[in-house]
């Protein structure tokens, strides 16, 4: 049996909780309860705030967790990062009003910057030599400035919109993050084994993500074309069809890539396009 911590509610939840599900560990999300067992893998998940993730696993509270690692450098718990999950991403920016110029991290000596971030500022500061005064605050970090508790904010950033709308701009990311899958170091041979199981099983399930199978009917001609716009896994399937001089091609392609290769195909002469959803790659 092992133990995942996952986040309760708010940013994270839902979708380390698809992850599970598409990895083939079944849970019900039953909120008033803290604890839940898997009923298909010898799995426990506890829900916690996610401030509370990486001391929860580096205590062995939990054998596991999921949280942004954001959280896990701010914390600086002893955890091992063990798999980044690709979900969750976002950066920790340092940002001024928008009216200032920016002359590069000397800007902040002297400066009270606002921050639920202090330990990730502090080193980031160590770093470039600058002496700046960090006020920690728990919530509402980006009106700091504007209501006059701060010169400077540092603060999560995915698409910038509530910078601008507090009248400030991001000059410098400090920190990249996205959901890691963290463990307690040094857990047990039986509980390393089903890490291991889980680790492959998500890697399958985010392989698969943003993937399309293609599979198509092409004059045999074409074929090498075809190769050279379609590298799959190893080298595309060529079938042959009852209609001599076609084939029948199957590939994978990246859901971004996909209309650019459709168009590349047919204009080699492909015909009877399918794209299916994929479920899992296994590689
Ligand atoms: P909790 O109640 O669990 O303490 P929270 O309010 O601290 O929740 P959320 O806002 O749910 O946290 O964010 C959880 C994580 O989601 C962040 O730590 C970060 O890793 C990630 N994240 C991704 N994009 C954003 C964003 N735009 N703003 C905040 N967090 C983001
Ligand atoms: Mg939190």
């Amino acid at each position: 049996m092992i133990r995942i911590a996952i986040q309760a509610k708010g940013r994270l939840n839902e979708q380390s909780l698809e992850l599970l599900h598409d990895a083939g560990v079944a849970v019900d999300d039953n909120r008033r309860k803290f604890l839940t067992r898997s009923a298909s893998f010898p799995l426990e998940v506890l829900y916690l705030r996610d401030d509370d993730i990486p001391q929860a696993v580096s205590m062995g509270v939990a054998d596991l967790g999921i949280v942004g690692f954001n959280e896990v450098a701010e914390k600086g718990f002893d955890v091992s990062v063990v798999q980044q999950l690709g979900f969750g991403a976002c950066r920790i920016s340092l940002a001024i009003p928008r009216a200032e110029t920016y002359t590069g991290p000397g800007y902040f000596a002297g400066k009270r910057i606002a921050t639920s971030y202090p330990r990730i500022l502090r080193d980031f500061f160590a770093r470039e030599g600058v002496v700046a005064d960090i006020h920690e605050i728990a919530g509402s970090v980006e009106i700091a400035p504007a209501v006059g508790m701060a010169d400077a904010i540092f603060d999560i950033v995915s698409s910038g919109g509530t910078l601008v709308s507090n009248g400030l701009v991001e000059v410098e990311q400090v920190l990249q993050s996205e959901a890691v899958l963290i463990a307690t170091p040094g857990l047990s041979a039986e509980k390393q084994a089903l890490l291991e199981q889980l680790m492959f099983r998500f890697e399958a399930a985010l392989e698969s993500r943003g993937m399309k199978y293609l599979l198509m009917n092409l004059p045999q001609e074409s074929v090498e074309r075809a190769i050279e716009i379609l590298p799959a896994m190893r080298s595309p399937t060529v079938m042959p069809l009852a209609q001599t001089g076609w084939c029948s091609m199957h590939s994978v392609v990246r859901e971004e890539e996909l209309w650019n290769k459709i168009e590349a195909l047919k204009a080699i002469g492909a015909e009877g396009i399918l794209v299916l959803a994929l479920e899992k790659i296994i590689k």
